[in-house]
């Protein structure tokens, strides 16, 4: 007999391997202890989640095989490291190919203060000025910015990228000006991927697009409404274009010109040459280029169009004591989708790489600018030479930054000898091929260039060269105007000054890392750290779109992998995640179902069904998609309105394309009649478009693609966890089922985005959409695995329920659904207290920034409510200030409608207060105490910067670039 020396002793706690993982990310991810969560469960009147998922959730919905096929979660740090594997994966060549996409230094000043910052990333669009001011500041600069080197008074704060910018303008000058024609002339020196967006966009709107050699200055015969020309073009050829605008004005056709932001720097503004609107991208003022994704794009018109401008303008306007505020002009939410009367879809845009640019230009001011500009110009002036010295011939003399190289026959093999020597070029043909600088070429890549092209640099003294090579720049096109001339472009050009700008401004703003942000339908939650900290990694950020896809093996398998779990986790069988927007997931969904029905011989089909309730977008892409909008109502619990569907299905049985629903609706509710509502459309030869914003509320319970629908478009800005960025970037995948996914968007610069032998073009300039912020959502879903998102849905939904509940007695939550549930956000109506008090939703909203708090969405979708939607990851604490300060209010209303305090003058009216109003004089019926600190003292206090501000004086005057000092005087 044998005794063991160490008897073995009972294991208390988890195995080895599980503590290997360190702590569950779920953990991180969801707010509320399990303690919280009971307490919340027993406001809510549920024994567990399970208890609420069944008695909350349609059974009809009910799918629990979902998202079983995902992988098991990883902790933080394994899933980092797979990252990494990923990243070493990808092959980072130094980029000339240009094609749009330059090589750029972001400043690491403002990569680690804005990129890298919560204070900027996870803020939300800047709906709530007040609270809104350092990012409506940084926009306005962005906007001065592209103003000035473009030549046009009026820019707006960004587009989703240089080729959706020249598709929104097309349809911009159409609708402004007064020409017949529905051609439009395209220069054939454009950017393939801008006309291959233009003719998508086109198509249904029934446009010709005519493309056409420009090169000799004439315009083809015909009539044409406008004309798109490109400064530089593709190919890099700088010539005058004067005289080609005044012809095609004297043709009664307005021009959009494509311009290079840098070149700008050099060159006459396309505005001083006549341009009625200017377009492109700021990717190369900070940006790395992304694969293509996400950037700032860039639009500014004339005067005379700018009521007409798509996507979001800041103006600057007064606040109530009549100091300067920023706010966005000409819209309560946005002036250009107007449901049927829509003109663009563009909701979600660009901020944060706006913000980089715009922080670029703060930063470099105009000489800083010129200095890269002339780097960029110089060192292709001289690479030039020296390909001329070795016999090497060039398609054109007058170039900015781009070369065009005559190699005939040998373009492979230029091409191919300079990979050898680390550099990517562009293939324009088997005898051409392209070669672009930037901010970031150096001599030592000259000598590569000019060794791939056959030419000896060792027999070139660059010095020489460059002393004797003089600018390839045309001399009447040569800059003489005045560039960023404002103060802000000159005074903050040191590190430490720009580092105390950057943080004046993001201290006057309530973003997620001071506030909860309960914004119904916009899922505010969690944007870890360690989520985003790849997006800034070199193997990620400094791939080009155009570059051989073995170069960005280890990005596309994350593309890869994440069209695969989404796919699993909506039910649908193919997903494409070049949509840089939910708005463009919208338009590439509703292109599809045309597609669909074009493809069966059913053109005439080109209704669609659209709810009361459903988001402005969805309306404005089916005006784009060439669909007519048919409304649908909805029931006094908010449901579709089964009968009004009948009747509109029996009505429209020859001519139904598609319904489009939301789900759970945007009233916050699991309507259980979802299948009824895809069972008549299918009947009558429709398509299901569920518009899936509010996964959040469905992820491990129900999956759109198996419950009836046909396809969706997901928002990862929202339930996968890329961040806001104050209003994008963002990316709106779009899943499809079987039948479909021919007719997901294609591309011809890289025909492996799309499907095989693609029908419909692409929806964005990029192939894969804003690629480089996809590790994020991956990261998401690797570390909550499939039991994790499950977690984290229903415990959105029990946040919601919490929320409804704590308020109900105080404001009439609108809607519920089975068993009295809301899903995961609810509506609270105020309307019978704003007839009753004279107190609105805005009063309301602006209260809460004295409490310290980012209010809820106001009046959508039902004037006079605010929407609530708390998400998984607020913690119980944070959950009951919000509650607390909204009950608090509810007094303060009482007391208004009591007559204690007057209407015209109380706390609620005359929010939010600052701390300058409380030196003066004190002329209210309530203390100051009162005004600042509604709360009590106990949380640190955010002071508003600016009281409320008065939107409708500053649409009366339209100021949407940096003002004259004065203004700020007095
Ligand atoms: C946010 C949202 C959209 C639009 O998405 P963007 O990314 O802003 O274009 C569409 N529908 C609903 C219901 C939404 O909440």
């Amino acid at each position: 007999m044998t005794i063991s020396a160490h008897p073995p002793r009972a294991r208390a706690g988890a195995p080895l391997t599980a503590l290997e993982q360190g702590t569950p990310f779920t953990e991180r991810h969801i707010g509320p202890r399990s303690d919280e969560l009971a307490r919340m469960l027993a406001v809510v009147g549920v024994d567990s989640l399970e208890d609420l998922a069944d008695r909350a959730v349609p059974s009809a919905i009910r799918d629990e095989a979902a998202s079983s096929a995902l992988p098991a979660a990883a902790g933080e740090t394994v899933a980092l490291r797979e990252l990494r594997d990923r990243a070493s994966l990808n092959r980072v060549y130094t980029q000339m190919i240009g094609l749009g996409y330059h090589g750029t230094v972001t400043p690491p000043v403002i990569r680690r203060n804005v990129l890298e910052s919560p204070a900027w990333y996870t803020a939300y669009t800047p709906y709530q000025p007040e609270i809104s001011q350092g990012r409506l500041e940084a926009l306005l600069n962005f906007q001065t910015m592209v103003s000035d080197l473009a030549g046009l008074p009026v820019a707006n704060a960004s587009m989703l990228d240089e080729a959706t910018s020249a598709a929104e303008a097309m349809t911009l000058i159409r609708r402004a000006g007064r020409s017949r024609s529905s051609r439009f002339v395209v220069d054939a020196d454009t950017l393939p991927q801008t006309l291959a967006v233009l003719r998508t966009r086109a198509e249904p709107l029934g446009i010709e697009i005519v493309e056409a050699d420009l090169s000799s200055g004439a315009l083809p015969d015909g009539d044409l409404f406008g004309l798109l020309l490109s400064y530089p073009g593709a190919s890099g050829h700088v010539g005058d274009q004067e005289s080609v605008i005044a012809e095609a004005h004297r043709r009664g056709a307005m021009t959009v010109v494509a311009a290079d932001l840098l070149s700008l720097v050099l060159l006459r503004s396309p505005g001083s040459l006549g341009a009625d609107a200017v377009v492109g991208t700021a990717q190369r003022f900070g940006f790395p280029p992304c694969l293509g994704g996400p950037h700032a794009g860039y639009l500014v018109v004339r005067k005379g169009l700018e009521r007409q401008l798509p996507g979001r303008l800041v103006g600057v306007s007064v606040d109530s004591d009549g100091a300067p505020a920023y706010r966005l002009a000409l819209q309560t939410r946005e002036q250009h989708i107007r449901r049927e009367k829509a003109t663009s879809n563009i909701c979600t845009a660009q901020v944060l790489p706006a913000v980089v640019s715009g922080m670029y230009a703060v930063y470099h001011g105009p000489e800083g600018l010129r200095r890269i500009a002339e780097r960029a110009h110089r060192m292709a002036a001289v690479l030039a030479a020296g390909l001329r010295g070795g016999g090497r011939d060039l398609v054109h003399d007058a170039f900015f930054d781009t070369l065009c190289v005559r190699v005939p026959g040998r373009a492979d093999q230029v091409i191919a000898a300079a990979r050898d020597l680390g550099v990517n070029l562009r293939r324009v043909d088997a005898d051409q091929v392209g070669v672009s600088c930037s901010e970031t070429t150096t001599t030592a890549h000259l000598d590569a260039v000019w060794r791939a092209f056959g030419v000896d640099p060792d027999a070139i003294s660059v010095a020489e060269l460059d002393a004797a090579t003089p600018d390839a720049l045309p001399e009447g096109l040569r800059r003489t105007e005045d560039l960023l001339t404002h103060p802000v472009f000159h005074r903050h050009r040191s590190e430490t000054a720009l580092l105390r700008y950057l943080r004046s401004l993001s201290d006057k703003d309530v973003a997620l890392d001071r506030s909860m942000i309960p914004l119904g339908s916009c899922t505010m939650k969690l944007n870890a750290t360690a989520e985003m900290e790849p997006i800034t990694w070199p193997e990620f950020a400094e791939l080009h779109p155009f570059a051989p896809a073995e170069d960005a093996a280890g990005l596309l398998s994350i593309v890869g992998d994440l069209e695969r779990w989404l796919a699993e986790i909506t039910g649908y069988d193919a997903v494409s995640m070049q949509p840089n927007a939910g708005s463009q997931g919208e338009f590439a969904g509703l292109l599809a179902i045309r597609a669909y029905h074009l493809d069966r011989g059913e053109a005439r089909r080109d209704v669609c069904l659209i709810p009361a309730s459903a988001h402005g977008t969805n309306a404005a892409s089916a005006v784009m998609a060439g669909m007519r909008v048919v409304v649908v109502a909805c029931d006094d619990a908010g449901n579709v309105d089964l009968d009004s569907l009948r009747a509109l299905v029996a009505e429209h049985r020859d001519d139904l394309a598609a319904i489009m629903i939301t789900y759970p609706s945007t009233h916050g509710v699991y309507e259980d009649t979802v299948r009824e509502v895809c069972a008549l459309v299918h009947d009558a030869g429709g398509q299901v478009y569920v518009d899936g914003a509010n996964l959040n509320a469905l992820i491990g319970l129900a999956r759109p693609g198996r419950f009836g629908a046909d396809v969706s478009h997901l928002n990862l800005h929202k339930t996968f966890c890329i961040p806001h960025g104050g209003g994008g970037p963002g990316v709106g995948p779009v899943g499809v089922r079987e039948h479909l996914a021919r007719f997901l968007p294609g591309h011809p610069l890289a025909p492996s985005a799309g499907p095989a032998a693609a029908v419909v073009g692409p929806v964005s300039a990029a192939p894969w959409g804003s690629a480089a912020i996809l590790p994020i959502s991956w990261a998401y879903v690797r570390m909550m695995g499939a039991a994790g998102l499950r977690q984290a849905t229903l415990t959105a939904v029990a946040a919601a329920n919490y929320v409804a509940r704590r308020l109900a007695e105080y404001y009439p939550v609108l809607y519920t659904g089975q068993g009295g549930f809301v899903a995961h956000e609810c509506i609270l109506d105020l309307r019978g207290l704003t007839k009753a008090t004279g107190v609105t939703v805005d009063d309301v909203a602006k209260r809460l920034a004295d409490y310290g708090l980012h209010a809820p969405t106001m009046s959508f979708p039902v004037p006079g409510t605010l929407m609530v939607e708390p998400t998984e990851s607020e913690n119980l604490a944070e959950l009951d200030r919000f509650c607390d300060a909204m009950i608090a209010i509810r007094a303060e209303i009482d007391r208004v409608g009591s007559g204690e305090w007057p209407a015209e003058d109380n706390p609620l009216r005359n929010a939010p207060h600052t701390a300058e109003c409380l030196t003066g004089e004190w002329p209210h019926p309530y203390d100051r105490e009162t005004a600042v600190y509604p709360a009590g003292h106990a949380s640190p206090k955010i002071w508003p910067p600016v009281r409320r501000i008065d939107g409708a004086r500053g649409d009366r005057n339209l100021v949407c670039s940096c003002p004259p000092l004065e203004a700020y005087q007095g």
